[in-house]
């Protein structure tokens, strides 16, 4: 099934989610605090980490960005109710996923399949070879990006969806199938997360360099395409 660490200071929250994966048939281990739990992640394979916000000492967030200094380990955020900041920056910083407190069991564990596929559908990814779109080139399996011969640093979430928009490319993408197929899930009402992220990657492949690839499609969503 998989091995997941819960990293809560929380102890009753963090107790209570470990039963409930343990009944679903998944290996729990359990840090009630940053330290610890950034330990246990370079001791021990774990498959998923879920990793509350607000944690004392060593933040989540910060957490989150040591983990992401040496790992891609999928990493499933813990947030407190319309702490919408930590949401953009936990995701900005390389996280899978989050789920708002308090939340239902049954949800979290729909997250958690959901990380764990999309992890999989990655590796396959992995292995298959560059994209490449005018002066644009994407290699899924170093997870690089160039623009011309200048590597552009995207963040995770970036480069999943300039990885998913080249292989429609030519193809208008509706908003929504990017949320799932990026974010994994239904992000009901959020959609607009799709429009900050094209604004990102804008940014980051087009402005510097004079180019335009990607297109709005108004009331649609996005095609990337070169003219
Ligand atoms: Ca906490």
């Amino acid at each position: 099934m998989g091995r997941i660490l819960i990293i809560e200071d929380e102890e009753k929250i963090a107790r209570f989610i470990e039963l409930e994966l343990k009944y679903e048939g998944y290996e729990v281990e359990k840090a009630f605090n940053g330290r610890d739990g950034l330990e246990l992640v370079k001791t021990h394979p774990f498959d998923l980490v879920l990793l509350d916000i607000m944690l004392p000492g060593l933040n989540g967030i910060e957490v989150l960005r040591r983990i992401r200094q040496f790992s891609d380990l999928p990493v499933i955020l813990l947030t407190a109710r319309d702490a919408v900041v930590d949401k953009v920056t936990g995701l900005d910083g390389g996280a899978d996923d989050y789920i708002t407190k308090p939340f239902a069991i049954e949800e979290l564990l729909a997250r958690i399949r959901a990380t764990l596929r999309k992890k999989n559908v990655d590796s396959v990814i992995k292995t298959s070879s560059e994209l490449v779109l005018g002066a644009l080139r994407l290699d899924p399996m170093k997870r690089e990006v160039h623009v011309n011969e200048d590597l552009v640093h995207l963040t995770k979430r970036e480069f999943d969806l300039l990885h998913y928009l080249l292989e429609n490319k030519n193809i208008v993408v509706n908003r929504e199938t990017i949320l799932q197929q990026i974010w994994g899930y239904d992000f009901t009402g959020e959609t607009n997360a799709v429009d900050v992220y094209i604004r990102y990657l804008r940014a980051k492949i087009e402005e510097p360099f004079g180019l335009k690839l990607l297109y709005t499609v108004r009331g649609v969503g996005y095609v990337i395409k070169d003219e």
